[in-house]
């Protein structure tokens, strides 16, 4: 092999090599002139350089590489020819007249003559603008990989680590190059390898993991809830070579969501209690609800309620409602007593929260026990809240247990406390709807006792007012009698509306069914009241020849008495009242209207209730029971009743009844 310093070599290869080659080569004489030049400087410079006449270097401008600008005459090239010595691998930044910047490496050395003294020198430019720039990403990317919180590894297709961040080393504990060339599995719990199996597959196929949660374990052995991004990672040609693994500590964020949901839920378990209470009068309901709420608030293992009553060997307190526990837990061990744990609850002290009863000074001091009875729900946390009426009295105590110390915080106190104080308004509610309960169910006692009593001698005063009418009388005696007997009609239909009212809260208001007509029996009651009423005029609108129904008679005349009577009473500066009779769709539909006071829009539902009068109609006699009675009546056949009426226009009755009801159904 020849030796290549030595080898012979011509001159016009010498020359094409340099003036085509990839790298940009230019000459300058001793004085700085530019004597040659080739192609790829021309193409570096942006321009074209005047033999002769451009200085140094043929670029437009040029600039240290931290960015400054040099002058022509401090550039590496000017450098060397005043020194006459070499400046190799300098760096230099240049400007092209269209303002593209441009990174170098220059290389300038001096060209001496045979005779040795400086000619000229050489230089070589190597645009390394490219690689700068991947460097800079480089170190970019590093930066932003190093300064990161989450772990980021990568591994290859066998899941060997083969880098790691910082923030790896933060979440998991190892350094660098404790697991670089390990295996993946070494952070991965034996429980979940099928995990890396799966995710391999997935890098394998091109496939990305996104925001997958697992587990895994540090180096401490403590696990790590975290949330992985997997990324396929390609060489050049695109094959995949290995993974990239995102790892962010989602501990702190579980926590989170955690305390999220339980807020959630004690707010839902609030508002329903708020809303569950409302209304509700059964006292038992009431405290079953508040206990099972409260117990789960608090997460604890059972809770109950305690009434405060006083026995007949001094205080003792009744279990009243359980929750998370059988009955018969508590049952066996006889009721809690007087004990310095449980008096000031039930003394109304405030609330006792303690981390662990069992080793609290007022603990075990009681015989026969001295602690908690054997087989008792085993107790260490423990809390009891009074329960307190409106008016201070303590009602009872809720109490919470759990055989795990320091469960109860001061959170779940104040959740009970608030609850505790909902559920004695509802207790007193309660109460005080019993209590009116009582007084109205003795009231109802009352009205039928008195109606009873009045009837007797009303009967008496009828049966002898009778008798007086069968002998002569003369014609003024007569008119009083007459007035008699009607005063003590109406005083009669008074005191049956009282009975009738006993009878149907009773439950006792009987029907007794028959086939009747009833068109004749309206008119009937119409001739009766020609007869004793001579103000007003029922005039009979629309009737067909017979309407047979089949319903209670007596019951059907009170009621038409009632629409009929009211229409009258109702219209004292009127005198007519009108009548609408028909069957249809097999339903007797009948119609009272009159031209009176009218009813307003907000009484038109009242009226229909027990002893409602429209308070300015009060100097008009009645006890407010008539129309009660004729709904309750229309509706015990089936039927509907209602009133269509503006202040002051009047009103009319209107109620439909189907003709072919059978008793009893
Ligand atoms: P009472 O007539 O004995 O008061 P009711 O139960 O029959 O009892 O009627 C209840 C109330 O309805 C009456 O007090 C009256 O204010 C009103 N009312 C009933 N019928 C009429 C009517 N036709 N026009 C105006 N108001 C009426």
């Amino acid at each position: 092999m020849p030796d290549i310093s030595t080898a012979p070599i011509d001159q016009v290869f010498l020359d094409e090599l340099v003036h085509f080659s990839p790298f940009a080569i230019y000459t300058c004489d001793r004085d700085g002139y530019l004597t040659w030049f080739n192609q790829a400087a021309v193409d570096l410079w942006g321009r074209t350089p005047v033999i002769g006449k451009d200085m140094w270097s043929g670029s437009w401008k040029t600039y240290y590489p931290d960015g400054r600008l040099m002058n022509q005459d401090d550039c590496p090239m000017a450098l060397t020819l005043k020194s006459g010595k070499s400046h190799e691998r300098s760096e230099i930044k240049i400007e092209q007249p269209n303002h593209q910047f441009k990174d170098l490496l220059v290389f300038p050395r001096p060209v001496f003559s045979n005779s040795g003294k400086l000619a000229g020198a050489i230089n070589t430019l190597i645009d390394i603008t490219e690689q700068k720039k991947a460097e800079k990403r480089q170190s970019t990317l590093s930066a932003i990989v190093e300064s990161s919180d989450d772990a980021i590894v990568s591994k290859n297709l066998d899941g060997i680590i083969t880098s790691w961040n910082n923030g790896a080393r933060r979440i998991f504990g190892y350094t660098e190059e404790e697991v670089i060339g390990k295996h993946i599995t070494i952070i991965i719990p034996p429980h979940l390898r099928s995990e890396e199996d799966m995710i391999i597959r997935n890098i394998k196929a091109g496939k990305k993991i996104d925001h997958f949660r697992t587990i895994r374990i540090a180096k401490d052995g403590s696990e790590r809830h975290i949330s992985i991004t997997v990324s396929p990672v390609k060489d050049g040609k695109g094959n995949i070579v290995g993974a990239s693994k995102i790892a962010r500590d989602v501990h702190e964020q579980l926590l989170r969501e955690n305390e999220i949901r339980l807020a959630n839920q004690r707010l839902e378990i609030m508002n329903s209690i708020g809303t569950g209470l409302l209304g509700k009068v059964d006292e038992h309901a009431i405290l079953q609800k508040v206990t099972d709420a409260t117990t789960k608030i608090t997460g604890a293992a059972f809770g109950a309620f305690f009434y405060n009553m006083v026995s007949d060997n001094g205080e003792s307190f009744m279990l009243y409602t359980l929750s998370g526990a059988p009955k018969e837990a508590f049952e066996r061990m006889g009721m809690p007593r007087n004990t310095e744990i449980f008096h000031p609850t039930f003394a109304g002290e405030g609330v006792i929260r303690v981390d662990d009863i069992t080793k609290d000074p007022r603990y075990g001091k009681n015989p026969p026990h001295n602690g908690m009875p054997h087989g008792h729900l085993p107790v260490v946390s423990y809390m009891a809240v009074p329960v307190v009426t409106p008016g201070g009295s303590v009602l009872g105590g809720l109490f919470f247990g759990h055989p795990d110390a320091g469960v109860f915080k001061a959170e779940h106190q104040n959740m009970v406390v608030s609850i505790a104080a909902q559920a004695s308004v509802a207790l007193d509610n309660s109460r005080l709807f019993q209590e009116v309960k009582a007084l109205s169910i003795k009231k109802d006692e009352f009205i039928a006792l008195a109606g009873h009593e009045m009837k007797t001698p009303l009967t008496i005063l009828k049966g002898y007012l009778q008798l007086l009418e069968k002998g002569e009388v003369d014609p003024l005696k007569r008119m009083f009698l007459d007035k008699s007997v009607h005063q003590t009609n109406r005083l009669n239909t008074l005191i049956e509306e009282l009975l009738d009212i006993s009878r149907v809260e009773a439950g006792k208001l009987s029907l007794q069914y028959e086939y009747f007509d009833f068109r004749k029996m309206a008119y009937d009651i119409m001739e009766t009241f020609r007869y004793t009423n001579e103000t007003h005029e029922i005039i009979v609108v629309n009737t067909k020849k017979d309407l047979f129904i089949n319903a209670d008679m007596q019951r059907m005349e009170q009621v038409m008495n009632n629409l009929l009577g009211n229409a009258i009473k109702y219209s004292p500066k009127a005198n007519k009242v009108y009548l609408d009779m028909d069957i249809q769709n097999e339903m007797l539909t009948v119609k009272v209207k009159d031209e009176g006071i009218g009813i307003g829009k907000q009484d038109q539902d009242k009226i229909f209730t027990r002893f409602f009068r429209v308070s300015e109609n009060k100097n008009i006699s009645g006890l407010g029971l008539g129309l009660y009675l004729s709904k309750e009546i229309i509706e015990r056949h089936g039927g509907t009743i209602s009133v269509t009426s503006s202040k002051g226009e009047g009103a009319e009755f209107c109620f439909s009844i189907p003709i072919n009801k059978q008793q009893g159904n």
